[in-house]
């Protein structure tokens, strides 16, 4: 629930009411605004008589969070979240559009600088790329696992750009954290809640991707976990879900964009490598996103597609991804926004 208090309401008032909902097991959230400060309160309501809060000097109302996440939601915080990358990379409403760019997989570091450089080139503020990768057959190329994760930080001194990619495993929070700048949740994790609350004791950014067959609301769940660890920064990625169509990999849900922006303050970003599968319909995929109002991209760039350890046919070349970004740019400044 939120207690509004009273624009008059002193600190100490405040104080008295967050000390009382913290002694009833309640987590207890300050948001200092312009006018009046809001309490949120994460508990047990009926472990407490809500009249007794209510009657406490300076409370002006009690409004109860009717969602089941509640740190997430816009009723929890109005203000948009901005999270906070290394190298200057704010995203959020109002921000620059964050542009993710990079293979699926690093497959070796002359390989991975290759493709940093071109998409730095063109335009791109974060670096993506997979040391860990969450393959459909368990035959099929793994990852490069730390050795991965050291030439993306060489990638990173190199460009001066951050990087994100993707922990799978409790086990490897550590180790990843020690190198990446925000940490990938992937859609098939999306509902691994013993990860998602080891990446929310973390401090580092999350990109949580919606699980293939996931609603919005589990989806928004999966987020509460991570908020409820003690990390706000995480950012959403519609990345598609599986429904009947097979034309396409996945069907990507633009519908999401704006379904979120409503339901929580957290940014959101669109993935239309692994939404569409095929790379021939990304730049239309990525010009929808963005013109759907999302915070960001994530898109898979290959120097030599047809030689990709993984997903090299949804993989932009270079040169394809610059032509993009030019079409990109005026589809943000339609929308109101920067790239
Ligand atoms: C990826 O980003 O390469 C990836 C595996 O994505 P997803 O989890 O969305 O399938
Ligand atoms: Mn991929």
């Amino acid at each position: 629930m939120i207690i509004i208090m009273k624009p008059d309401a002193t600190k100490e008032q405040i104080g008295l009411v967050a000390e009382k909902l913290k002694k009833h097991g309640f987590g207890v959230h300050l948001s200092p605004g312009a006018e009046r400060t809001v309490i949120g309160a994460i508990g047990d309501k009926s472990a407490i008589q809500l009249e007794s809060i209510q009657m406490m000097p300076g409370v002006s109302e009690i409004v109860p969070i009717r969602k089941p996440y509640k740190l997430v939601s816009r009723e929890f915080q109005k203000a948009d979240t901005i999270v906070e990358l290394a190298g200057g990379v704010r995203i959020g409403a109002g921000q620059k559009i964050a542009v993710m760019a990079g293979p699926c997989s690093v497959e070796g570091e002359r390989e991975f600088m290759e493709a940093a450089e071109a998409v730095k080139q063109a335009g791109a503020n974060v670096l993506r790329g997979g040391a860990f990768k969450p393959r459909t057959s368990p035959y099929a190329f793994q990852g490069l696992g730390e050795q991965g994760l050291k030439f993306m930080a060489k990638a990173r001194e190199r460009t001066g750009l951050p990087f994100v990619t993707e922990v799978m495993d409790t086990r490897d929070v550590e180790l990843v954290a020690k190198y990446a700048d925000m940490l990938q949740i992937g859609a098939r994790n999306m509902a691994n809640f013993n990860l998602l609350k080891e990446v929310g004791k973390t401090k580092k950014p999350i990109l949580l991707k919606r699980g293939p067959g996931s609603t919005i609301q589990e989806w928004l769940m999966s987020a509460e976990y991570v908020l409820s660890e003690g990390n706000k920064q995480v950012v959403l990625c519609e990345r598609g879900i599986r429904t009947f169509e097979t034309a396409t990999r996945n069907t990507l849900d633009l519908n999401a964009v704006p379904v979120v922006k409503k339901l929580t303050h957290l940014p959101i970003i669109v993935d239309p490598s692994h939404g569409t599968g095929e790379w021939d319909l990304v730049p239309a995929m990525a010009r929808a996103g963005l013109a759907a109002g999302a915070d960001g991209l994530m898109i898979e760039v290959h120097p030599r597609p047809d030689e990709a350890m993984s997903d090299g046919a949804q993989s932009l070349k270079p040169d394809t991804f610059q032509k993009l970004m030019a079409e990109l740019k005026a589809v943000a400044a339609a929308v109101g926004r920067r790239l």
